[in-house]
């Protein structure tokens, strides 16, 4: 959501920042706008509705000279998406061109304040007010720009990550950050700002995550120095990040999405590499020996995620529950947060969030912490803010995951929790070595059966054609499959535009069979397993009432194949197990339609990858 870049060294600019831009356009946004202070002290400011590019081909004749800017792409929450209200907001006096990330929650008082004191304001954005507040304050109170944005930042409540250029000190930016993210670049006499680190690895791979309430201030001669609200220094350690330029290109796939659901196998081995040792028979997750005690001594897990993450989450509550014999508890990190929940210093909160950035999955956590909850994070990148407000956790490592659609996350989340359960289970005994050691081999196994669900594409591809034109879809599973089907739901929605439920397959009868006619397009997950045969009979009823049925099967099943319209044979596995294979040919499903109905499967509408407000 919303992406930052920024930009202060001896090279131009603009191509910087804009190649910046496009590298978080997989973060989702509406327009985009860049500030660049030429040589001659003039501060351009230009911005667009629509595409990085629609930005481009705005600016073509303009001057874009400049060694210091800052850009950014917007995703609208105050105000709609248009010029006037796309990044950067100049001040009144146009002395200062700032960008933000965010929400100011107080704005409506503070803006009537400052339309009190004679501002105008040519934006209908919370965003206009903060660089208003800024300018009213140094104006008033005479200081600099430092002091103006340390006592600006005191009086706005909400979130932000900021960053600003002031046409009286060319050699500078100021930046900030509270509950968004903020990662500064160090190269050599140069500095790059970015929401995470994608536009910056392609100039240095080192890296200063920034802390809430921190500032720092970006000075092209005196270098960087961090300070918080009060102006007392802090002292940073320059991380590095590891990750390469191929991970951020396509490979040769029409879209991420695609690529992203081919990684999977090859993600899949990342984040079991030094976990599960090479003869499967063992899994160690570092954080769980690190923290065994108390991880053992928690009466009951309770486990907070938004969207994708929910659904990995429900996946791992039956793995917990099963290998662990602890009650678990899922919860919409957005609900859990305002309801007052029961917690104690006994429970053990897991969030679970891909960018590490969810703002509802952060505030979770504070209010866990609060309350003297051990907290586990569950996340995708690395020195991401959940990562870093956590007691402990586990990195999924799947790789930077561009396409708005979760896929490999998703894959990535469950392989996780399920070595999570695999190791406590064992720890408490209350998994049998048998079972351990089944499960580890499998699990292991994996990646190969991937693998071979994904040499199912072009079958896919062709038996998704007819059902661009559905207008609605259910998807049912039961057990290990019922989340699976939520997901494949989900992944439906959010690229196609198709309106589809998932729902546990034996609540059918309890309301949507009213649905089924020979229209509606029915996916459901009958693999072999325990709930086999209850599948077979909800697959009858829906067919008994004309409902065209697409079933997953495992391989070698005649007898669903015979009632089913369409079948997509995969292979077996154990059934905790079966999400890792049969969420695949869902991701696919989903694609295909998507792609046929034209859509940018990349970056859907009104979405955006890392959901940082609330
Ligand atoms: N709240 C600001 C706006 O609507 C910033 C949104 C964003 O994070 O892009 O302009």
């Amino acid at each position: 959501m919303c992406g930052i870049v920024g930009y202060i060294g001896p090279q131009q600019a603009y191509p910087i920042l804009i190649k910046g831009l496009k590298r978080l356009e997989y973060r989702g946004y509406d327009s985009a706008g860049v500030a660049l202070m030429n040589d001659n002290q003039i501060l351009n400011v230009y911005k667009a509705k629509g595409k990085v590019s629609d930005l481009e081909s705005s600016i073509e004749k303009k001057d874009i000279s400049g060694t210091i800017g800052i850009a950014h792409t917007r995703w609208a929450t105050h105000g709609e998406p248009c010029q006037a209200n796309a990044h950067p907001h100049y001040s009144s006096s146009e002395n200062l061109a700032l960008i933000h990330n965010g929400i100011i929650e107080n704005y409506a008082v503070l803006k009537e304040k400052l339309q009190k004191n004679g501002y105008v304001f040519q934006s209908t954005t919370d965003t206009e007010v903060l660089v208003q507040l800024i300018e009213y304050i140094r104006v008033s109170h005479e200081i600099d720009l430092l002091s103006a944005v340390q006592l600006a930042l005191r009086t706005v409540v909400g979130a932000y990550a900021i960053a600003i250029l002031d046409r009286n000190n060319p050699d500078e930016i100021i930046a900030a950050r509270k509950s968004s993210p903020l990662v500064v670049g160090v190269g050599d006499n140069e500095f790059f700002l970015a929401s995470d680190a994608t536009p910056i690895v392609e100039y240095t791979n080192k890296v200063i995550y920034l802390d809430d309430e921190e500032i720092a201030v970006i000075n092209r001669n005196t270098g960087l120095k961090i300070v918080n609200l009060k102006n007392v220094e802090v002292d940073h350690a320059i991380q590095t990040v590891s990750l390469n330029l191929g991970q951020l290109e396509k490979n040769g796939f029409p879209h991420f999405m695609l690529k992203e659901i081919f990684d999977q196998p090859s993600c899949i081995m990342d984040c079991m590499r030094g976990r599960i040792n090479v003869e499967a028979n063992n899994v160690v997750l570092s954080a769980v020996i690190d923290h065994s005690e108390r991880l053992l001594a928690a009466k009951r897990f309770i486990i907070v995620a938004c969207g994708t993450s929910w659904h990995a989450a429900l996946i791992g509550k039956n793995l917990l529950e099963s290998f662990c014999r602890i009650p678990v508890e899922v919860e919409y990190a957005s609900e859990f947060r305002y309801r007052d929940p029961i917690l104690s210093a006994d429970d053990v909160v897991i969030a679970i969030s891909q960018s590490g950035e969810t703002a509802d999955t952060l505030a979770a956590i504070e209010l866990a912490r609060s309350k003297g909850a051990f907290i586990y994070g569950i996340c995708n990148v690395v020195g991401s803010s959940i990562a870093r407000a956590t007691h402990t956790g586990s990195y999924i490592h799947v790789g930077p995951e561009i396409g708005v659609a979760s896929t490999k996350a998703f894959t990535g989340q469950v392989t996780v929790l399920t070595m999570l359960a695999l190791t406590l289970g064992r720890l408490k005994k209350t998994l049998s070595e048998e079972r351990y050691l089944e499960t580890v081999k499998e699990l292991a196994s994996i990646p190969e059966k991937m693998k071979h669900v994904l040499e199912l594409n072009e079958k896919v591809k062709e038996l998704s054609k007819p059902f661009t034109y559905a207008h609605n879809f259910i998807y049912l599973g039961r057990g290990y499959s019922y989340p699976v089907a939520l997901e494949g739901a989900l992944k439906l929605k959010e690229i196609s535009y198709i309106h589809a439920e998932g729902y546990p397959a034996a609540e059918m009868k309890h309301g949507p069979i009213a649905l089924i006619d020979a229209e509606m397009p029915v996916v459901v997950i009958a693999t072999k397993n325990g709930m086999y045969e209850k599948v077979l009979s909800n697959i009858q009823e829906i067919k008994a009432r004309q409902g065209k049925v697409i079933a997953l099967v495992t391989e070698g099943d005649e007898i669903i194949a015979n009632v089913a319209d369409l079948c997509i044979e995969l292979p077996k596995t154990l059934e905790c197990l079966e999400p890792l294979i049969t969420s695949l040919p869902l991701q696919l499903l989903a694609y295909h339609i998507a792609v046929c109905k034209g859509k940018n499967v990349d970056q859907p509408r009104n979405l955006a990858k890392s959901v940082t407000v609330e």
